[in-house]
């Protein structure tokens, strides 16, 4: 390529914070983008304009975004913002009134509208193809799927219904569709990911849709049947407690679908849990967790829990370690109650001090790592799939099936020769630490 037409293409940065799901948006826009004929500069100096895809979840989030707006605009001065906090433009505006646009959550359109009118496109159908599996910013062999937008739960303590909406589900055939291709373009690993993967498909009454002269149905179990037919790992990410989630362990333990479920639980005591407006029967919540692992003993539950909600008496978090170490939760993330703006438990009586969230997240910790090392400490012997991700010096670095990309553990491999990242392959487990492990080649 010419230096004057390297130079005539317009080229926009990107800064995408926040979520997988904020993620799966911007690589929807920078598929659009590269379709359109835009390339995607590297650093703010070669950008002729700047997309800052913000979240909004948090305060610490909502700080981090507006950081990172008034970042773009001192380094390069052509900022558009969208993404979840881009529902709140006032509150972008007054911090930075020379911003060009703002627009919310998957409003690709408005984005690409913002961007014609600043950056008009240059179109070129020999330059411009794309991918047919568009372009992606997580590594080939994995990719998030994501299946419906919003919430139609109220939880206290969160505004994302407020930022995204009710629940909106893809049809069937569309999420079917785009795994189909996703797998055909080498992904070895669907994460499938919404704000909330049991209810897909309650908005849309359970819809069919037709795809390749077959029905697909809109439903959490339906379609964990249908992707678990595609030939990939199917790993299911935000999964609310509802019943019907029973259903799908018979699949995990036929292999059907990874024997993985992260399930945000929040909190166990049904004090706490009611005041989060969520399902407050916690001891039937053990049982029950008692029951997938004897259907599917291989089952790994990742969980989120909030400590320090407001009225969170030590007795109450008690509750919650006791369950940890009943439940055995293998995996956790743990967060300190934030009082974010537009929540509805900003207005609680008996906020927790920061000194005592702060002094009850280490404690939860704790107990997570030796409940996390407990359950690792039971795997030492077993063989297991193991999907590469990496090589390093020492040697291949992958996952196994209890264990999600970024989140959660990794496993370093032994005696393996020449594999790549996307290889899965069988491992026994010969060491566990308190969160990774190491194998060998069988
Ligand atoms: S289910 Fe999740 S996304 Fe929906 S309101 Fe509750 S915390 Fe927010």
């Amino acid at each position: 390529m010419t230096d004057a037409l390297e130079k005539s293409i317009p080229k926009v940065g990107i800064v995408s914070l926040g979520c997988p799901k904020a993620l799966v948006d911007s690589e929807r826009i920078i598929t659009r983008l590269r379709a359109e004929g835009y390339q995607i500069a590297p650093d703010y100096d070669g950008a002729d304009l700047v997309l800052v895809n913000t979240c909004g979840f948090l305060d610490s989030a909502r700080e981090e975004s507006l950081e990172a707006i008034g970042e773009a605009i001192a380094e390069n001065g052509k900022v558009i913002v969208t993404g979840c906090l881009g529902a709140e433009p006032e509150v972008i505006r007054e911090r930075h009134p020379n911003v060009l646009a703002i627009t919310g959550p998957q409003q690709y359109e408005s984005v690409m509208s913002a961007v014609h009118e600043a950056l008009p496109p240059r179109h070129d159908p020999f330059l411009d193809l794309v991918p047919d599996s568009g372009v992606k910013l997580t590594p080939r062999h994995y990719a998030y799927l994501k299946i419906s937008e919003g919430c139609n739960n109220r939880c206290s303590f969160c505004i994302i219904p407020k930022l995204r909406g009710d629940l909106v589900s893809r049809p069937a055939a569309h999420v079917m569709a785009e795994a189909e291709k996703l797998v055909s373009a080498g992904v070895k690993e669907l994460l499938v990911i919404s704000q909330d993967t049991s209810a897909y498909g309650l908005d849309i009454g359970y819809a069919t849709s037709r795809w390749k002269e077959r029905e697909y149905r809109a439903k959490f179990l339906d379609l964990c049947q249908d992707l678990g037919r595609l030939g990939a790992w199917v790993r299911l990410h935000y999964v609310y407690p509802y019943p019907h989630v029973d259903e799908v362990i018979p699949l995990m333990a036929e292999g059907k679908i990874l024997p993985y479920l992260d399930i945000p639980f929040q909190h166990a005591s049904p004090k706490v849990l009611k005041a989060m407006r969520r399902p407050a029967n916690q001891e039937k919540q053990t049982a029950r967790i008692a029951k997938w692992r004897s259907e599917c003993p291989d089952l790994a539950i990742r969980s989120t829990f909030i400590v320090g909600f407001p009225g969170e008496t030590e007795e109450d978090f008690q509750l919650l370690l006791d369950f940890m170490r009943e439940g055995q939760i293998d995996r956790v993330g743990c967060f300190k109650y934030e009082n974010v703006v537009h929540a509805a438990s900003r207005e609680l009586d008996h906020q927790v001090p920061e000194d005592v969230k702060e002094e009850r997240w280490h404690r939860f910790m704790e107990v997570a790592r030796d409940v996390s090392e407990q359950r690792l400490a039971t795997k030492v012997g077993k063989q297991v799939d193991v999907i590469i991700d990496e090589i390093d010096d020492e040697g291949p670095i992958g996952r196994t099936v209890w264990d999600a990309p970024d989140v959660d553990g990794a496993i370093e491999l032994h005696g393996f020769k020449k594999v790549k990242p996307g290889d899965i392959v069988r491992a026994r487990i010969v060491e566990a630490g308190d969160y990774d492990l190491v194998g060998e080649a069988i």
